[in-house]
């Protein structure tokens, strides 16, 4: 089966959840389904793929959950809500693309790999939490939650409150041999869901879990270059990257060097919380191997893969 060309493909928050984010079973199974059918697609034009899928709002969910448990209940840290989405995620994509691409003549099982990503321990997000997790919450609640969980509270843009945690730079993929090695059997396999479980090195190697998250496309770019991937590919929600988003002087860009990128980067045309990261991922992956990488919407994948459709980086 290790023939055909490798793509990282990192899913985005439609293609895991309904509109607005919903996270009931039967909305992420139809959106699940939906970006299943699409990949097995692409996987019938002959590349093989690493999946790897963000998180948000199942993460969001899953607080909501355990703050309504009584208060004398054990809390879960965010790594093991981390976790336990990349599962929960894993399954239904798994299950589904499965599903697809046996009917498409292609009899596989697709792997799930629970992975980890190792950062750095003194990383300057640890001093500095930006990531915002879970729901608003009024100040009341947010100070009661800060004296209970030690938790730090920024205001959201929305009103209220939001909990925010590191979001430390990936380091290295901790699992990237087991997914090279699952990646040797399948045609498709699903990876670092979330951006990884954050871990960071005590001494004598010792790997410790740590409260943060990793983006999502940061981390599959780093999982692209550790497993030499021919593409990085990121699909989400928009036909690709644009400059003057929204605004006046919109302009879709369909190819663009990565050094041009840096410049629009630099001027503020991609918001760190969405296609900020994205454009990061790209630039890296792009520098660190020479090879290309695309960002473009899920509907269009099997266009984007072939550079036919979507934002394609180059070196320059
Ligand atoms: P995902 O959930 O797929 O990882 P995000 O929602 O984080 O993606 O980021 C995608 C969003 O980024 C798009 O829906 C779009 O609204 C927004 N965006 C912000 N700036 C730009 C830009 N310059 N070009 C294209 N999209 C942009
Ligand atoms: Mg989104």
């Amino acid at each position: 089966m290790d023939s055909g060309r490798l793509a990282v493909i990192a899913l985005g928050g439609n293609a895991i959840a309904g509109p607005g984010m919903d996270v009931s079973v039967e909305s992420q199974t139809a959106a699940v389904k939906r970006a299943s059918s699409i990949i097995a697609d692409v996987l019938a034009d002959g590349w093989r793929s690493v999946i790897t899928h963000g998180n948000g709002p199942q993460v969001g969910y899953l607080s909501e959950a355990f703050e309504a448990l009584p208060p004398e209940r054990p809390r879960q840290p965010l790594y093991i809500a981390t976790a336990m989405t990349q599962a929960w995620i894993g399954l239904l994509l798994k299950h589904s693309l499965e599903e697809e691409l046996r009917r498409r003549g292609l009899n596989v099982l697709v792997p799930v790999v629970i992975s980890r990503v190792l950062v750095d321990v003194s990383d300057p997000s640890f001093n500095n939490p930006s990531k915002p997790v879970g729901p608003i919450y009024g100040r009341e609640e947010a100070e009661e939650l800060s004296r209970r969980y030690g938790w730090v509270f920024k205001r959201d843009p929305r009103g209220g409150f939001r909990r925010v945690v590191p979001s430390p730079r990936p380091v290295s993929i901790v699992d990237r041999d087991l997914i090279a090695e699952a990646s040797a059997e399948s045609p498709a396999v699903v990876a670092l869901g979330g951006g990884g479980v954050p871990v960071v090195e005590r001494p004598g190697g010792v790997l410790e879990p740590v409260e943060a998250v990793v983006d999502k496309d940061l981390a599959s770019s780093l999982l692209a270059t550790q497993l030499n991937a021919d593409l990085l590919v990121i699909l989400t929600d928009v036909p690709g990257v644009a400059v003057n988003y929204g605004r006046e002087g919109e302009r879709w860009l369909r190819r663009a060097a990565a050094s041009e990128l840096k410049k629009y980067l630099r001027e503020g045309h991609f918001p760190p919380g969405s296609m900020g990261p994205k454009v990061e991922a790209a630039i890296s992956f792009v520098e660190r191997t020479g090879k290309p990488a695309v960002i473009g919407s899920l509907e269009e994948a099997r266009q984007v893969l072939s550079l036919q459709a979507g934002t394609v980086v180059m070196l320059g």
